[in-house]
Parts: structure tokens; C-alpha cells; sequence
């Protein structure tokens, strides 16, 4: 009996003629994350990818898989050759081992060549469990339930399936630049992009002296806790001192953040384009400060037509947190560090910024060298993941 890992694509099924490349992605997602233990194989078929163990233990190597998007789940199999003695003796000493009084049987036969049908099975191996243990059967509420999966290459039993993270495998979906701040919810919208598939790069917006260096390194532990969904991530930093004091030298404060993230979204738009990504992602939730009502976002968006994503528009700010907790980031994102919006937040921001009045604001200086001068001096750093288990 050989003892291996059956990984389950979920969504992926439905992606008819994409699902090849799905695979090879996910495949290569799962060997990367998977690069520090030795001696594992991967055979990579069109339903199931599976990770035979040898030496190695399982539970280290589970635990990484549930991370990974793309993977619905994730069971520890036990392969024989198709062979109804085999199958009951495998059967019964799987069920040995478990803890429990009564059981269940379940067969799924995809190798039609196989002469026994699936009902057939479950009568003849629930018999031969029953003789041979003190087990009762048991459908409705078993202690214990076996998976007899018979397919082409070989049956497969298992007792036990871990969930995955579902969504996407990474990568799938090209590449995104996420807008970074230190808070708490731009980390979430990077997980929940990323679950959808899609790679990240970050842009921060640094204003020092104003903003200090300890944010930065708040931000890369951020990013480090988010190695564990992409192993490799670039962060932009763009110095953002000059257009500011520009932006409170020239507006009225009251305008000053709705002018303030028109600028972030042009730089943004800048920077994706140069490096390729599709869409700029944000941790913007409706109605959660004045510069994200629908009336600002419809001003700050009008100076860029690239797909702008906010996974967390319509999230209440606590199931954000609940989000940060999973992915391990809420205790860093409320390090108290100042960020560039707090430093200079305004008493009265307007809610409902008019297009024709920000205009007039940013006609009294000349933005456009200061933005070529701000992405002319961008520091560029990667994150990368550390090597845990070695
Ligand atoms: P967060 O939203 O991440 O908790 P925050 O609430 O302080 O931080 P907001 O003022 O709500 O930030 O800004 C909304 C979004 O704008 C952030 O989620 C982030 O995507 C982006 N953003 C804000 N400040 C910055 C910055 N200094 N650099 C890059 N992006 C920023
Ligand atoms: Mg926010």
C-alpha cells in the first residue's frame, strides 16, 4: 500500500479548454511551495495532481497545500492495484487504524473496465470489515467513513480530506498592482486577489520625514506573511513628499485627499503599465472615510481607465478584520505607524468632491513633472519567502 496525497482542483473543472494550463500552473505552484522536501513525487494527471510522500511526513506538507488557491482539497490516499481482495484487505486495515465504532462505505468507479459496479463493492467489502472487526455500519452518522476510489490508473482509499483554500491558482490571472498602505485592509484585498488567481506587485506612497522608515519595514513584514499565497512579491516605493506639500501648498484642505489619491491613481496607473499589470487593486471600502463614498470614487476615478479592483467594497470593516486575523497581518497592520493620508488628514474632507472644483485646484501647479520626478526615483525591493524547513 503506497501512501500519497490526492489534491482536488475545484473550480478548475469548469474551465474546459484552459484547465491544461490551470494544472501546469497549479503544479508548478504546489512543487515551489513544496521545493524544501526532499525525496517527493508529483504525478500530475487531467482530475488530480498527487504527491506520493516516502519518508516524509504528512501533516507539514498539508498544512502548506490548504494555502494554496486553486486547491479544493486535499486527502491522504493509500493506492493498490484494482483488485477486489486487495481492495478488502486495504479496507480493513485502514478502518484498523481508526478510531471509532461505526462506519460507512463509499465507491466511485471511474475505471468502467473494472468488472465489480460500485454498490457491488460496498457489499463485499462492508461484509468482510464486519467479520473481522467489532465495527457496526452506520450511514447516517458514522464514526468513520472510507472513500474506495477506482480508477484507471490504480483504487485509491481514504478516510480523510483536508479543506483547501478554493479560488484560482496563482498566476492564472496575470498580474495586478496592489496600492499597499500600512493599514489593515490593503493586505486583505492582496489575499483575496490573489485567491482569485492573480498575481501582485506593490506600490507604497512614502512621505518622509513625515512618514518614517519603521513603516517600510511594517511593510515588509506584511508582505512576508503574505510570501505564504505568493513566495515572490515586488514592492514599489514612490516618494510622495513633494506632490503632497504641493497638493496642501495649492488646494483647499477640505480637497486636499481627494486630490492627494487622483495622484496615487495616476502614479498607479503609470507604474502598472510599465510593469505590466492589468488592474490596480485597493483596500477601498464604500462609505468607510470620506475619500470612499461613491461621489469621491467617482472623482478620484476619473483620471484613469484601467480596471481599478476593491475586493473589500462592500465588506463591514470587522469581517475585514476576521480576514486580517486568518491571514495573520492584523497585528502588524495596527503597529502605530503614521501612514502619508493620516499625517495630513484634513478636519473637514468633503464627502462629495465635484470634478470641476478638484480641476480648478490641480490647474495651479504643474503635477505632471512632479509625477515623472516621483516615478524616476522609485526604490524597488522583493520580498521573498524564507526557507522555513530547512
Ligand atoms: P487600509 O485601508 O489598508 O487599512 P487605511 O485604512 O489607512 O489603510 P485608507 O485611507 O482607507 O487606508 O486608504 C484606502 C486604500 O488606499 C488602502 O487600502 C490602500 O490600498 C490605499 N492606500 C492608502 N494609503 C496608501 C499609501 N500610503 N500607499 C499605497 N496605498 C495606499
Ligand atoms: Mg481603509
Amino acid at each position: 500500500m503506497k501512501q500519497m496525497l490526492m489534491i482536488r482542483f475545484g473550480e478548475l473543472s469548469t474551465k474546459g479548454k484552459n484547465k491544461k494550463n490551470f494544472i501546469a500552473i497549479l503544479a508548478r505552484n504546489i512543487k515551489n511551495a513544496l521545493k524544501e522536501f526532499n525525496n517527493l513525487q508529483f504525478n500530475v494527471l487531467y482530475d488530480h495532481i498527487y504527491i506520493i510522500l516516502n519518508e516524509n511526513e504528512c501533516e507539514p506538507i498539508i498544512s502548506i497545500l490548504q494555502d494554496i488557491s486553486g486547491i479544493k482539497g486535499i486527502s491522504l490516499v493509500y493506492k493498490i492495484d484494482s483488485d477486489i481482495d486487495l481492495i478488502k484487505q486495504a479496507a480493513l486495515k485502514i478502518v484498523q487504524n481508526e478510531l471509532g465504532k461505526t462506519f460507512k462505505l463509499n465507491c466511485k468507479r471511474s475505471n468502467k473496465s473494472f468488472p465489480i459496479i460500485s454498490d457491488q463493492v460496498v457489499r463485499l467489502v462492508a461484509p468482510y470489515i464486519l467479520k473481522n472487526t467489532n465495527l457496526k455500519v452506520d450511514v447516517h452518522n458514522p464514526d468513520i467513513v472510507l472513500s474506495i476510489e477506482i480508477r484507471q490508473e490504480g483504487t485509491y482509499l481514504f478516510t480523510k480530506t483536508f479543506a483547501g483554500a478554493g479560488g484560482y491558482p496563482l498566476g492564472v490571472g496575470g498580474k495586478s498592482l496592489l496600492m499597499l498602505s500600512g493599514g489593515i485592509d490593503s493586505p486583505v484585498a492582496a489575499y483575496l486577489m490573489m485567491k482569485r488567481g492573480v498575481s501582485i506587485e506593490c506600490i507604497h506612497f512614502a512621505s518622509p520625514p513625515y512618514t518614517q522608515v519603521g513603516v517600510i519595514y511594517k511593510l515588509e513584514d506584511l508582505l512576508d506573511k503574505l510570501n505564504k499565497y505568493q513566495s515572490k512579491i515586488v514592492l514599489h516605493i514612490v516618494p510622495f513628499t513633494k506632490l503632497q506639500e504641493a497638493i496642501y501648498a495649492n488646494s483647499n484642505e477640505s480637497y486636499a485627499i481627494t486630490i492627494m489619491r487622483r495622484m496615487m491613481y495616476r502614479l498607479s496607473e503609470a507604474l502598472a503599465k510599465k510593469r505590466n499589470c492589468l488592474a490596480i487593486v485597493n483596500g477601498e471600502s464604500i462609505g468607510q472615510v470620506a475619500s470612499q463614498t461613491l461621489v469621491s470614487m467617482n472623482t478620484i476615478n476619473a483620471v484613469t481607465n484601467m480596471p481599478i479592483i476593491r475586493p473589500l467594497a462592500i465588506f463591514d470593516k470587522t469581517d475585514i478584520i476576521d480576514l486580517a486575523r486568518k491571514i495573520d497581518t492584523y497585528e502588524i497592520s495596527i503597529r502605530p505607524y503614521e501612514d502619508c493620508c493620516t499625517i495630513f488628514t484634513p478636519k473637514n474632507p468633503k464627502t462629495a468632491p465635484k470634478i470641476e472644483d478638484v480641476e480648478k485646484y490641480e490647474k495651479k501647479f504643474d503635477y505632471q513633472s512632479l509625477i515623472v520626478e516621483a516615478l524616476n526615483n522609485i526604490e524597488t525591493k522583493i520580498i521573498e519567502k524564507k526557507d522555513e524547513y530547512l
